[in-house]
């Protein structure tokens, strides 16, 4: 391994530092000005502001931080991304801007690693480019695959050299739009990842599932598969190891979210703290009450904790080290302590609080979700607990 020199180390720290500039003068120029509510849940609007702003990020030189330089991104290991991700996830529209939010960023990661050159050309490219979007689609109505994904229900089989796929997928991210899908299917060997062109005649998207959360882009979709077909190359990866990869994309697409996520909550109590330097109540600020105090002082705990959880993932990535314990504690922690923050601005704000008059009340829609998706707390908390006592391990 090349050494790195001290100068080296300081060089990078500096444009990591400018980077970090950049984005949040990008943000605050840019993205948040483009934000409005009713955009919320438009998701024909949304595409194309996310176009547009797409555009003035490759200008700024910020667009695709977390891709390889060859492949047109800025290079940034993982330690770099969680600096320059919460920045831009300060925004709504921050991280979509810099073509970094999910479901593409980690649709892109499974088609760098799993991708053949073929595949790379015909949707890699094009996504990285920002003129296609993606979506990922694993979830399933019960009695199929959810918290649970050995319950997985679509199915794949070889039929004459090709593969046929039946299955009901729902809650995909993305989907309304989206170019192709990254679909997780049962085969005979275990789970396959299939990629499958929206304009396949087997592939029908039946509605986009309205949510509490505004943003997404291409909405939540459902979707049915029925005696849809694909060819061989359509296989991501090798047949069988579908639920390997989809696990392996969940780890660095949590500690993902955690970033973004901890940059909106920042931007909720950056907001909630103006309102309270200014708001009097029987005769005092509310800054000088104790019980917001204690709310604010909580907050930045919350944060603090969170940034350092997030860190130290990422330096354990940067090294090459397995994160599946760290990461999974990282994401209940931060999903639970942004939610908290969010919340307590939503308290100190009072009725504005839980309005569209600024962007808090969205906010705190938007991270509830995040306690369900990339595994649920309460699944985190019992695989944590089963690891733990099943390897003695201290605490
Ligand atoms: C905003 C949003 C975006 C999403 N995007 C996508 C996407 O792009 N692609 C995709 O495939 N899916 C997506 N999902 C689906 C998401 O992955 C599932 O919601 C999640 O896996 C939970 O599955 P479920 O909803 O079926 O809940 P269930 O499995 O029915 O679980 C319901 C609740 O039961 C509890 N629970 C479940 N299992 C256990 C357990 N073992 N121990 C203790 N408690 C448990 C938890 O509280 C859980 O919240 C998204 C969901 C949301 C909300």
């Amino acid at each position: 391994m090349p050494t790195v020199t001290p100068q080296q180390d300081s060089d990078r720290a500096t444009r990591l530092g400018e980077l970090r500039e950049a984005v949040r003068r990008f943000v605050e120029t840019h993205a948040i000005p483009s934000e409005d509510p009713a955009l919320a849940h438009d998701v024909v609007r949304l595409d194309r502001v996310t176009r547009g702003l797409q555009a003035r990020a490759r200008e700024a030189g910020i667009y695709a931080p977390h891709l390889p330089r060859e492949h047109g991104g800025l290079g940034l290991n993982w330690s770099e991304r969680a600096q320059v991700l919460e920045e831009a996830g300060r925004s709504f529209l921050g991280a979509p801007a810099l073509n970094c939010a999910p479901p593409d960023q980690p649709n892109m990661i499974n088609l760098l690693q799993q991708g053949t050159p073929a595949q790379q050309q015909k949707y890699l490219m094009p996504l990285i480019r920002g003129e296609i979007r993606s979506c990922f689609a694993m979830t399933e109505p019960a009695p199929g695959a959810g918290s649970d994904p050995g319950m997985l229900r679509t199915v794949a089989e070889r039929v004459n050299g090709n593969w046929v796929l039946n299955g009901h997928k729902w809650f995909i991210s993305g989907a309304v739009g989206a170019a192709f899908a990254i679909v997780l299917a049962r085969t005979d060997d275990g789970a396959t990842m299939f990629l499958v062109d929206a304009g396949n005649p087997g592939y029908r998207l039946v509605r986009n599932i309205a949510g509490m959360d505004g943003y997404q882009i291409g909405g939540h979709g459902e979707i049915l598969l029925e005696r849809c077909v694909v060819p061989d190359d359509a296989v991501l990866g090798l047949p069988g190891k579908g639920f390997d990869y989809a696990q392996a994309r969940l780890e660095p697409a949590r500690l993902s979210h955690c970033m973004r996520f901890i940059g909106r909550a920042s931007r909720a109590m950056e907001i909630a703290q103006r309102y309270a330097a200014q708001r009097d109540s029987f005769g005092q600020r509310l800054c000088e009450l104790q019980q917001i105090q204690a709310m604010v002082a909580d907050s930045h705990i919350d944060l603090h904790a969170s940034r350092l959880m997030v860190r130290d993932c990422a330096m354990r990535m940067d090294a090459g080290e397995p994160v599946k314990h760290e990461s999974a504690m990282t994401k209940v922690f931060v999903s639970e302590a942004v939610w908290r923050v969010a919340d307590r601005a939503v308290q100190i704000m009072g009725a504005q609080g839980i309005s569209d008059d600024t962007p808090v009340s969205m906010i705190q829609r938007e991270l509830r979700p995040f306690r369900i998706y990339d595994g649920a707390s309460e699944l985190h908390r019992a695989t944590l607990a089963r690891r733990i006592f099943k390897s003695g391990m201290r605490p």
